[in-house]
């Protein structure tokens, strides 16, 4: 596989670059969506995190936002492709205990890596590339890949540095778009998967980033809590109660001043 990734040649690169992303954007985004929309609720399994509605135009915004990010994405194998190429980088065949070991070291690296190019989208100067994944507070299965491109470029660029230190299998490459859009699709399904487990266990990854959504400001990391906790930048779990409740309330109190305008109208 090593071999006939690095025969492709450029165009045929980009191509199945760009079928990979938006096949596994759609996919895992639906799956998520019928998930925690109709299966889990149906069960009675989890819940939903934020319950005010989402924006109107969001789903389609959130769509066409990825739709460039996936451009990108798929465009961007011809980095990897191209590392290869020049000779910077070398794929090498292991055996199931190596992958293993090297997809684990994937995990924690797309975690600091995440980490590090989140906290600069927050500061002043590179803000106005984030804020489009943030007009998302109400998160989806289709925020995972709304991005702006530059934080697109930012967050894409993951493999290309461990590729260059290290001759991954082709395998383990290929895991981190996988586990990291999986791990993208808890973290925006706005659903509590596993209500009883603690805030800062690996199950409630879903609650944390709802959070970050909701609040803005903290919980910065990705699937895990250890940078977040380096770096102090936990958020308290009931930081966004006040203002969801608040606005719950607020709307409640509009439908019924607008029912009892319809009555008397
Ligand atoms: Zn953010
Ligand atoms: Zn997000």
């Amino acid at each position: 596989m090593a071999q006939a990734f690095a025969a492709l040649s450029a165009v045929e690169v980009m191509a199945y670059g760009l079928l990979f992303f938006g096949g596994i954007y759609l996919v895992f985004g639906l799956a998520t969506w019928t998930l925690t929309r109709h299966v889990l609720p149906a069960l009675g399994i989890g819940r939903v995190l934020d319950p005010r509605p989402l924006q109107p135009g969001q789903l389609r915004r959130e769509l066409q936002q990825s739709g460039v990010s996936i451009l990108i994405f798929g465009l961007g194998m011809i980095f990897p492709w191209g590392l290869l190429q020049l000779g910077w980088a070398q794929l090498a065949e292991r055996t199931p205990g190596q992958v293993a070991l090297e997809i684990l070291a994937l995990v924690i690296w797309n975690d600091v890596h995440f980490y590090i190019n989140h906290r600069l989208l927050h500061t002043r100067p590179l803000r106005r590339f984030h804020l489009p994944h943030h007009r998302s507070v109400v998160t989806t299965p289709f925020s995972t890949y709304s991005f702006h491109p530059i934080e697109a470029l930012m967050l894409g660029n993951v493999i290309l540095l461990p590729m260059v230190v290290h001759d991954f299998s082709f395998w383990s490459l290929l895991s981190v778009p996988i586990f990291s859009l999986f791990f993208n699709c808890i973290g925006h399904a706005n659903y509590d998967f596993f209500t009883r487990v603690s805030p800062m266990h690996w199950f409630a990854a879903s609650r944390r980033h709802h959070l970050h959504h909701a609040c803005y400001q903290g919980n910065y990391g990705f699937q895990f809590t250890f940078m977040d906790r380096l770096f102090r930048s936990v958020l308290p779990p009931g930081a966004a109660a006040a203002q969801i409740q608040q606005q719950s309330q607020a709307r409640a109190r509009r439908d019924a001043g607008s029912q009892a305008g319809g009555h008397a109208g």
